[in-house]
């Protein structure tokens, strides 16, 4: 038996060097490597393409929302190896909102393992408004998913931590891990918000009421409520999916963030319910998982391959950026990237 294992060393370094220097490029549909220029040149045209259209409004059901610059626009990508690109505005600041549902989600999974979220959350779309009571008494609390406000605050209190003090400290550092520096808080967006939060109160309570929220409501809403006023600009954002599109690892700072088991159990999270009532559409015409938030981000990723980000905060119906969605349809359109295109074997 032994013959078959001794492979010439000229055949086997061949493959091995073209193995390396094309393992971390990224290839289109049909395997044609796609270069830094081509991909600088996309996101040049997408920027121009969509920076001067008026579809859209700022969030104003939190006051400080509304008074965000709607002009800001930001892209950003990074490669699963932490190649970085960006075009516009990615200096910018906007509070996190919903994006950062998605790491308080990886961070229980990791805590907790993956059944724990399916059995004390529930991964279900819901196909109702991100902020839905009806959601929520329509199961009695159960098939919602961490991606929505009454999962999202479900997961804050399944945090890891005595108190909320401790609960808040290991959020913070999750996101601030997966983005590869450390997050400051929007304080006007979280006194604003927390001032004006009876929806998200309400939802909590009701949860309680049904046995599926884990800390005391008041609290957990709180810490929830500044979870979601974290500033981040575009390449944050890009730096977070890039994470997740490495399986775990911050392709940036080389940190080990969550597991590869995390990671599988996250994706099709977002997959399913990233855009809330509208990820059906989105995961229809860009094949990406994907989130958003209120104050304009989304974020979205190609598994193993890359993270993209936008910032713009004018939203839709539904609450996703307007600008951000045409964005990464754009440029998943332009590189033939999808992942669901396959080549059938010849
Ligand atoms: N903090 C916001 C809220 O609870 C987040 C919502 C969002 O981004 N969709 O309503």
């Amino acid at each position: 038996m032994k013959h078959i294992f001794q492979i010439s060393a000229g055949r086997l370094v061949l493959p091995l060097i073209a193995a390396l220097l094309f393992s971390s490029q990224l290839r289109s549909q049909g395997g044609t490597p796609i270069t830094k220029e081509r991909i600088e040149q996309v996101l040049t045209d997408a920027y121009n393409k969509y920076k001067d259209i008026k579809e859209g409004k700022n969030a104003d059901y939190i006051k400080e929302l509304a008074q965000v610059d709607p002009n800001i626009f930001g892209i950003a990508v990074v490669t699963a190896d932490g190649q970085v690109f960006t075009k516009g505005d990615v200096t910018s600041m906007v509070s996190i909102q919903s994006v950062s549902k998605v790491f308080t989600m990886a961070k229980v999974i990791e805590e907790q393992g993956w059944q724990a979220v399916m059995d004390k959350i529930g991964v279900d779309a819901t196909g109702m408004r991100f902020n839905s009571i009806v959601a929520v008494e329509m199961q009695k609390g159960k098939e919602i998913n961490p991606l929505v406000n009454p999962g999202a605050i479900a997961s804050t209190s399944l945090i890891s931590g005595a108190d909320s003090a401790a609960k808040w400290k290991n959020i913070v550092q999750i996101q601030s891990d997966f983005a590869g520096r450390q997050l400051s808080l929007n304080v006007p967006v979280y006194i604003s918000e927390a001032g004006d939060n009876l929806r998200n109160q309400a939802i909590a309570h009701l949860l309680y009421a049904y046995g599926r929220m884990y800390f005391d409501p008041v609290q957990s809403t709180d810490i929830y409520t500044k979870q979601c006023a974290l500033n981040v600009n575009a390449k944050d954002l890009a730096t977070m999916a890039a994470t997740l599109a490495n399986g775990g690892v911050n392709p940036i700072t080389k940190k080990k963030v969550v597991s590869q088991t995390t990671v599988m159990y996250t994706l099709p999270v977002m997959a399913t319910a990233g855009l809330y009532d509208n990820s059906g559409i989105w995961l229809y015409k860009t094949g990406l998982p994907a989130k958003s938030g209120v104050g304009g981000g989304l974020l979205a990723v190609f598994p193993g391959k890359f993270g993209i980000a936008v910032v713009s905060p004018p939203l839709d119906e539904a609450g996703n950026s307007v600008k951000a969605q045409y964005v990464i349809a754009y440029v998943i359109d332009q590189l033939k990237l999808d992942p669901y295109w396959i080549e059938p074997k010849k």
